[in-house]
Formats: C-alpha cells, structure tokens, sequence
C-alpha cells in the first residue's frame, strides 16, 4: 500500500499548479471506466483537443481501431487496477487523426481504505524518438543485408575465379611444353608476361579468398599471445634470417581470441615490420602490450621505412599498396585483413608512423 502524506493546502496548489503549467506531459485524471475528468495544457499540446472538447469523453477515443479491437485500453486499467501501475507505448490518435507514438503510464489512485477510485494518466509524446529508432534500425538492417551480400560476392568470385585461372595456366604449361622449342623469342616474352599476369592474378583471387574466410571460426580459445607469437616467429624464421632483424616481445596477457585468426594478425603485421624495413642500420621490432581500461592494447613497433601521415587510413583499405610490386612484394590484403581480424574481435587497429623513423601498429582487444 503506497503510504500517503496529508499535504498543507499551499502544497496541493503547487502541485495543482506543476500539472497546469505542465506542457511536455499530458497529465490527467480518468474515472473507473476511462472516462476523463481534467486536461492540463500538455494534454492539449500533445492530442490536440482544448479541454470542454474532451472532459467526460472516454479515453478509448485515443486509441487505434486495431488496439481497441485488441481491447488495449481495457487491460492497461485492469493491469494498472491490479499491480498499481502498468507502462505502455503505442501509437495513438491526435483530435486531428494523426497519429504519434505515446510513451504512456497509468496509476491506480486509490481512497483512504485503499480501493481503486480512479486512475492517472501520463503521456509523452516519444514520435521523433522512436522515428529515429526506426530509421537507425532500418539502416543498421540495411547495413547487414549489405554486408552479408558483399561477404557472399566475395567468397563465390573469389572461389569460382580461380577455376579459370587454373584453366590458364594449364594452357600455358602445354604451350611452353609441346612448342617451348619452337616459339620465336618475342612469343616467349609475351608468354611470360601473360604467366605472370596470370600468377598474379592467382595470388590476388586466393588472398580474396582467405579475406572471404575470414571469422568462420565461432570458438574463441585462450590462448597465451606470448606461445602465438614464438608459434609466428617459427613460421617466418627465413623472413627473420634473412633481413637480421632483432626482434622483442615484452610480457603479454593470456587472451580468449579466435586463435587462427589471431595468429594470422600477429604475422602479418610481423611480416610487414620486416618487409618494410630501412636499408642502413639494424632493423629492431618490438612487440608491447599495455592495458588501457577495459582493453588490451597492443603495440608493434619498428624502426623501419615509415608510412606518410596521408596514407594512415587508406593502408587498412583492401588492395591499397603505398609501393611498386617490384620494389616490395605484396598484394595490399595484409593490413585489411588485420582490420578485419581486430573487428572481429570488438577492437580497433590504427598506425602511428613518421617516415623514414618507423612504425607503430596499435591494436586492442577487449577482455
Ligand atoms: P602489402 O604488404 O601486401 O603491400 P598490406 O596491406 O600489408 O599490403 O600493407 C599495405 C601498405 O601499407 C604496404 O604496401 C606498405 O606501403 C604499408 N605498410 C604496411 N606495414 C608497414 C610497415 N611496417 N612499415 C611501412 N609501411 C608499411
């Protein structure tokens, strides 16, 4: 039972006087059936009638043809009747039959000996709220529709491309083995070029792939980033040999990640801090890990080639290349995959660089 406080008459004027000057809220009182006995100027603001339109009319005039037949109003009082208050939204009826959304809560009031004598109601018109909601669903289902047909495109192109390019090569193979002799030596260039093109293309369509195939793993695993990281360095020992680098690796965290994916993050940015590296001096990288509130925050760091301010962003594009395949190898899909790895895992990549000092590669990692 709601304790109830007697309140001096200057208390009762005030509140009389809060709920006339009231012009967000529709505030009023119904009787048992519904029927309205007050109107305070939000109520006239927000439905639209003035208040000898409406005194003694039923509150159901509000509603829609659909909710009355539903009988809405009639089991939000009964509901506010038995728990003391029910909260509803829905669309409801202006006197001019538009309609707008009502964020709407109805309280049982009772007498002294605790019965049911009436009702309050509050109203707040939530249209341009809810409106908005709508439109940031919509788009936001838009988005994953999208997304979803992009991923598909991608996995069948980059899967049904590479049939032809087998056809291709095979040719070339025949050619060069049933005419190898015989082929004049300008035939032989183009035919080279057009192997080269073809290898290219290949490489290009089978890392589309794997861009493609990228977070079909649904089990995390926790694994410890200091095992992945000497798992990597195994796996690029010739990349580390042959370029002399000193490579590092502070503490780091044990971690629940989608552990093929992660693995392939730490060695393709591994893999770039020893392509990209200057030609003097000893190439050092350094692999930190720090916590920043509710995120790991990674961090590899080289001394190598340094990427320009304007290109920060655009490196985590797929297919972006700063240089010419001759100079540095490379198709462009490392980094995006690594963006698409760390989105994957809630977090967020981003690269701090000044060129010709060397890079820094951020990433975090919830958890
Ligand atoms: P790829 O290495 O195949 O060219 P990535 O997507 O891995 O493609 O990298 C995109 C570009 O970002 C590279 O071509 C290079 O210009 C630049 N980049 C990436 N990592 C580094 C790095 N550690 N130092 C300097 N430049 C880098």
């Amino acid at each position: 039972m709601v304790k109830k406080y007697r309140l001096s008459e200057r208390d009762n004027d005030l509140r009389s006087r809060l709920i006339e000057e009231q012009d967000d809220y529709a505030i009023f009182t119904l009787d048992l059936d519904g029927n309205i006995m007050n109107w305070n100027p939000g109520a006239e603001k927000i439905k639209g009638y003035l208040p000898e339109d409406i005194i003694l009319k039923n509150f159901r005039l509000f509603y829609t043809q659909n909710d009355l037949e539903n009988q809405v109003p009639d089991s939000l009082l009964n509901q506010a009747k038995s728990e003391g208050k029910v909260y509803n939204e829905g669309w409801r009826l202006r006197k001019n039959g538009s309609q707008f959304w009502a964020g709407v809560t109805i309280t049982a009031i009772h007498d002294d000996n605790d019965e049911v004598i009436g009702f309050g109601k509050i109203t707040r018109d939530l249209t341009s709220i809810k409106v908005q909601e709508e439109m940031r669903q919509e788009y936001l289902e838009n988005l994953q529709d999208k997304n979803q047909e992009l991923q598909q495109l991608t996995k069948i192109a980059s899967h049904d491309l590479q049939e032809p390019i087998r056809n291709l090569n095979s040719f070339l193979d025949l050619i060069h083995h049933e005419f190898g002799t015989e082929l004049n030596p300008d035939l032989t260039v183009y035919l080279n070029y057009i192997s080269g093109s073809a290898k290219r293309m290949e490489d290009l369509v089978k890392g589309l792939f794997v861009f493609s195939q990228l977070g079909i793993e649904k089990e995390r695993k926790k694994v410890s980033v200091k095992d992945l990281f000497e798992d990597v360095k195994m796996d690029l020992f010739s990349a580390i040999t042959d370029s002399g680098v000193e490579l590092s690796c502070t503490e780091m965290p044990t971690l629940s990640v989608y552990e093929v994916d992660f693995r392939q993050l730490l060695q393709n940015l591994l893999s770039n801090a020893f392509k990209f590296r200057r030609t003097v001096g000893t190439p050092k990288v350094e692999l930190s890990c720090s916590r920043d509130g509710e995120n790991h925050v990674f961090c590899l760091k080289d001394n190598g080639i340094g990427i320009h301010p304007e290109h920060h962003k655009e490196i985590f594009l797929l297919f972006k290349r700063l240089h010419a395949k001759n100079k540095y190898e490379g198709l462009g899909l490392g980094l995006a995959n690594c963006k698409k790895i760390v989105e994957l895992h809630g977090g967020r990549i981003w690269v701090d660089s000044v060129p010709g000092e060397g890079s820094s590669f951020y990433f975090t990692i919830p958890g």
